[in-house]
C-alpha cells in the first residue's frame, strides 16, 4: 500500500484522526466509506471523566442516549461542563433527527462512544451568558450545529473553515479535549453549553421547528453550493436522495434561481417533488431509458445517498467540466471508474457542514427566502420508532425532536 494511504485523515465524522487503511481499506481519492474500527474511550476512565465533569458543579442535564449497538435510545443523566467566560447556555428548543445520528447510534462507521447522546441540528433559547460573552444574551434565540468547536489557531481555522480543522470538536460523539477529553453529548438534551464561537444566530420570523435542520442539513448543501457555483441562476443543479439533504438541496437551487432536478429511487416522492418542494424534473436512477435521456445535461449535482449506490450513471448526467459533490457518507466505499470523469474534465468533491460563517449566512438567506425544513415533529419518547423510520427511508423529509416539550424545563 501506498505511503500515502497512511497520511492521516482528520474528519469531523470522527472523534480522534482516522488513519486509511487500518480496517476500512479505502483507495485513494475515490473512497466517501467510513472507518469500522471502533474508537471508543476505555470505559473506566470515560466514567472518571465523566464523574470529574459532574464534581465540577456542571448543569445537570436530561437527555436520550444510546448504550450500545442496537441503537435504542433512552433517558440518561448527565452534566454539561461548567460553563467558561466565552459559554453560551441553551435550552433546547427542537432537534433535527440527522442521517448521521442513526450512522453514529448503530455504530456504522465503527466510531461510537456510548453512551451516545445524538442530536446537531439544534434551535434554542439563551438561558445564561459568561462573563465574556459579546454576541448573546439571555433570551435569545440560537442554533448549534454539528461541532462546537475547533483549535482556532490552524490554518483551516484561519482561513474560516473550523469545518476543516484537525480539532474540530463535534456536537455529539466528539472528543471535548478541553475538558478532559470527555464524549460531547449532544441536542437530545434539555440544556447544551457552548462557545459562543460556535453559536449562530436565528433571524426573527423563521419557525423554529423547520429551522432545526438547516443547522445540518442546510448547511451542508449549501456550503459547497456556493463554493462551486451551483448557486447561479439558469444552471442545472441535480439532487440526488431526496431526504432530509436532498429535499433542502431543492429549496436552496430554487430560490438561486436555478433549475432542479431530482434523481430518485423512490417514484413515489415524484409528485410531491415537482408540485410542493418546486423540482423541475425528477429522474428515477433505476431507469436506465430515463438516465438516458438526461445525459450531459447538468451543471453540478449533490449526492445526497446515505447509502451504497453507483455513481458513474450520475456523473453521465454532468455537462463537461461538471462538478459532482458528494456529502452523502455510505459506509462502503463508491467507485470511481476514471471514464466516468476524465473525458469530460469532470470534478467529483466533498464537502463536511460548513463553516460557522457559511452556517449564518445560509440561516440569513433562508430567512430572506422564508426556507424551512419539511418536518415531522415528534416527542422524545417516539424517537426509536423514528430512528426504524428513517432507516427504512420513511420520512418526508425531517423529523424533529420537540425536546423542550418532551423533556420538561429543566435548563
Ligand atoms: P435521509 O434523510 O435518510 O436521506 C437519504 C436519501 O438517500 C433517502 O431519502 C433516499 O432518497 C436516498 N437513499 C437511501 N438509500 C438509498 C439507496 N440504497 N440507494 C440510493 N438512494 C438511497 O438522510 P440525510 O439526513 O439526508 O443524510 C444523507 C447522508 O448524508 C447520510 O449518509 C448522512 O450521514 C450524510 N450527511 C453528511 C453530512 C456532511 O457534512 N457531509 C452532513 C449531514 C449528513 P430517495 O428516496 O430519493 O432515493
Ligand atoms: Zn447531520
Amino acid at each position: 500500500m501506498s505511503h500515502l494511504f497512511h497520511a492521516i485523515i482528520h474528519s469531523p465524522f470522527l472523534p480522534v484522526p482516522f488513519r486509511p487503511g487500518a480496517a476500512a481499506a479505502p483507495s485513494l481519492g475515490v473512497n466517501v466509506a467510513w472507518p469500522s474500527r471502533a474508537l471508543r474511550l476505555p470505559r473506566a476512565s470515560a466514567d472518571k471523566r465523566e464523574q470529574a465533569m459532574e464534581e465540577q458543579g456542571g448543569a445537570a442535564a436530561l437527555g436520550w442516549a444510546a448504550r450500545d449497538a442496537t441503537g435504542v435510545l433512552s433517558p440518561y443523566n448527565f452534566s454539561r461542563r461548567v460553563p467558561r467566560d466565552d459559554d453560551v447556555t441553551i435550552k433546547v428548543l427542537y432537534c433535527g433527527i440527522c442521517h448521521t445520528d442513526l450512522h453514529v447510534i448503530k455504530n456504522y462507521w465503527g466510531n461510537a462512544m456510548y453512551p451516545v447522546v445524538p442530536g446537531h441540528e439544534i434551535v434554542g433559547v439563551v438561558t445564561g451568558v459568561g462573563g465574556g460573552v459579546t454576541r448573546f444574551k439571555p433570551g435569545d434565540t440560537v442554533g448549534v450545529g454539528y461541532f462546537v468547536g475547533s483549535c482556532r489557531s490552524c490554518d483551516s481555522c484561519g482561513k474560516g473553515h473550523e469545518n476543516y480543522c484537525a480539532g474540530v470538536v463535534l456536537t455529539s460523539n466528539g472528543v471535548d479535549r478541553a475538558h478532559g477529553g470527555a464524549a460531547t453529548k449532544g441536542g437530545f438534551s434539555d440544556v447544551i453549553v457552548v462557545s459562543e464561537h460556535y453559536v449562530l444566530r436565528v433571524p426573527d420570523g423563521l419557525p423554529l421547528d423547520r429551522t432545526a435542520p438547516l443547522l445540518c442539513a442546510g448547511v451542508t448543501v449549501y456550503s459547497p453550493m456556493m463554493r462551486h457555483g451551483l448557486n447561479e441562476p439558469g444552471k442545472h443543479l441535480g439532487v440526488v436522495g431526496l431526504g432530509g439533504l436532498g429535499h433542502v438541496a431543492v429549496k436552496f437551487g430554487k430560490a438561486f434561481g436555478m433549475k432542479v432536478t431530482v434523481i430518485s429511487t423512490s417514484p413515489s416522492k415524484r409528485q410531491e417533488a415537482v408540485e410542493h418542494l418546486g423540482a423541475d424534473e425528477f429522474l428515477v436512477s433505476r431507469d436506465p431509458e430515463q438516465m438516458k435521456a438526461a445525459m450531459g445535461t447538468m451543471d453540478g449535482i449533490i449526492d445526497t445517498v446515505s447509502a451504497w449506490h453507483p455513481i458513474a450513471p450520475l456523473l453521465a448526467l454532468l455537462k463537461p467540466l461538471g462538478q459532482m459533490v458528494l456529502v452523502g457518507v455510505p459506509n462502503k466505499p463508491l467507485e470511481l471508474p476514471v471514464y466516468a470523469i476524465v473525458p469530460g474534465g469532470k470534478g467529483v468533491a466533498g464537502n463536511t457542514v460548513g463553516s460557522v460563517g457559511d452556517c449564518q449566512a445560509m440561516l440569513e438567506f433562508a430567512g430572506k427566502h422564508g426556507i424551512g425544513a419539511e418536518v415531522e415533529v415528534i416527542k422524545m419518547d417516539y424517537v426509536n420508532t423514528a430512528m426504524e423510520r428513517l432507516e427504512k427511508n420513511d420520512v418526508r423529509y425531517r423529523f424533529v425532536v420537540d425536546v423542550a416539550g418532551s423533556l420538561g424545563s429543566a435548563a
